[in-house]
């Protein structure tokens, strides 16, 4: 089996929001496959229909495309695959791995209190099991797996190791429902299967869910696929994340504005390790991806590594791919679009040091703002008699000033010299005038930017 190509799926079900776990899974399989010129497909595990939702549907593709974590070919629905999976149910039954159980579900329950008053497993072993053809109702009846009762059943699973599970603790699984519906466990193991998936990485609950799988494989005599159970995400106290840790959605991560790539590598680095390397490319994640990389502890969210990695990823990117980025997050999130020109004219002096798409904005007000520059309270502390006076004395010598990093600097530092103080102090009330804000750029590259005219008529209107 593992001289075939290899084939990875995601399978989310379409309930809410994208799950960062989701995410992260569907992200090991896009690396797994793409790292090796395989496949990665994607599957919408739409069986329950009262669960299922078309908006939920929606934030998945959504979530995979902003996360560029392309499928090949179509999504394939599982509940437009419901006859294909009834078909299998009724070949294990011509195959003697399923029988018709026409247990009612208060058969059911009354076998449950009977041996619960006898003191012994209330696991269902339906009397239908070894029934006589001749001996079947004319009554709605379900199809259950002949599940092997003794030994066990072992998966080898590529993150836990071997798992062994016995066979007296599982029962005869139902495939298909009394209406001919297939069962989740039905479903999973037929559109793997038919889908050619090689290789299986997704979250350890479903683990339980293998040995089980495992049988209806073993039932129609299929190959099984490499299994990869990967420990769920915790929250920075080591629980497992959910809403009160904070943004359990993808969309929630976009709308704060981390960009897709810096996402990508902090999700791949929640579970999965290559040495003690924190960022990387796509490229490296593509070549470094490996199943033996993954960890057997729940790793931990923290948002100041996701921080931390986001603005060294700003810092690497190209200026038009922040430009684009900042766009698309704003479009996100509902804040207002800023202009993309004069954004793309700030990016160079801020992208180092923005940690966030927000914070990109934020340092290049500079130039999305047109004169009067209203400062902010805390820019505008700035603006003292001092601070002014500087700010006057200031505009003659940029009249006549070249305009280069050089020159300017020669012209700002002989200001502050004149008045005994440091850059930082004649910097403050810069920033107030030529930005209205305390978290700039540096005031020689805002003045670059904006040229001379911007530059004194700022200074001007703040002095
Ligand atoms: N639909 C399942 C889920 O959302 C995934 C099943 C699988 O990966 O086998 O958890």
């Amino acid at each position: 089996m593992t001289d075939r190509p290899i084939v990875t799926r995601i399978a989310p079900s379409p309930t809410g929001d994208m799950h960062i776990g989701t995410a992260r899974t569907a992200l090991f399989n896009w690396l797994y496959a793409r790292g090796r010129g395989g496949t990665f497909l994607l599957r919408i595990e739409d069986t329950d229909r009262t669960r299922s939702t078309p908006e939920a549907t929606d934030a998945i593709l959504d979530g995979l495309k902003w996360l560029g974590l392309d499928w090949d070919g179509e999504a394939v629905s599982q509940f437009a695959r419901a006859d294909r999976h009834a078909e299998v149910a009724h070949a294990m039954m011509a195959n003697g791995t399923a029988y018709k159980c026409f247990a009612s579900q208060g058969d059911i329950a009354a076998f449950r209190d009977a041996a619960r008053a006898a003191g012994t497993s209330t696991l269902y072993r339906s009397p239908w099991r070894d029934a006589d053809p001749s001996d079947h109702l004319e009554a709605p009846f379900v199809i259950r797996l002949r599940a092997p009762r003794d030994g066990v059943t072992s998966i080898q699973d590529a993150v836990q190791g071997m798992v062994t599970v016995r066979n007296d603790q599982l029962d005869d699984m139902v495939l298909l429902r009394s209406d001919g519906t297939p069962t989740y466990m039905l479903a999973v193991v037929v559109d793997d299967r038919d889908m050619g998936v090689t290789h299986v990485i997704r979250g350890d609950d479903h683990l339980n869910n293998a040995a089980r799988q495992a049988q209806i494989y073993d039932a129609m005599g299929w190959d099984l696929p490499v299994w990869a159970h990967i420990p769920l995400i915790h929250g920075a106290d080591g629980k497992k994340l959910s809403k009160r840790h904070g943004a359990t959605g993808v969309g929630e991560y976009a709308a704060m504005g981390y960009p897709a790539r810096a996402m990508r590598n902090y999700l791949a680095r929640l579970g999965w390790s290559h040495g003690d390397d924190e960022y990387f490319t796509d490229e490296q994640a593509r070549a470094w991806f490996d199943l033996d990389g993954i960890g057997r502890a729940p790793a931990r969210l923290d948002m100041k590594k996701l921080e931390n990695l986001s603005g060294q990823h700003i810092g690497a990117m190209l200026n038009d791919d922040v430009v684009a980025a900042v766009l698309d997050w704003a479009r996100r999130s509902g804040s207002p679009l800023p202009d993309a020109v004069a954004l793309r004219r700030a990016v160079p002096s801020v992208k180092d040091a923005a940690r966030t798409l927000p914070e990109v904005v934020e340092r290049s007000r500079f130039v999305l703002q047109n004169r009067p520059i209203r400062p902010d309270d805390k820019a505008a502390k700035a603006l003292t008699d001092d601070g002014r006076a500087m700010l006057r004395e200031l505009t003659p010598h940029l009249q006549n000033a070249t305009w280069t990093r050089d020159a300017l600097e020669g012209a700002v530092g002989s200001v502050a010299a004149d008045h005994g103080v440091g850059l930082g102090k004649i910097a403050a009330p810069m920033r107030a005038a030529l930005a209205g804000r305390t978290t700039t750029p540096s005031v020689f590259d805002m003045m670059l930017i904006l040229g001379r005219e911007e530059t004194v008529a700022r200074l001007d209107d703040a002095a």
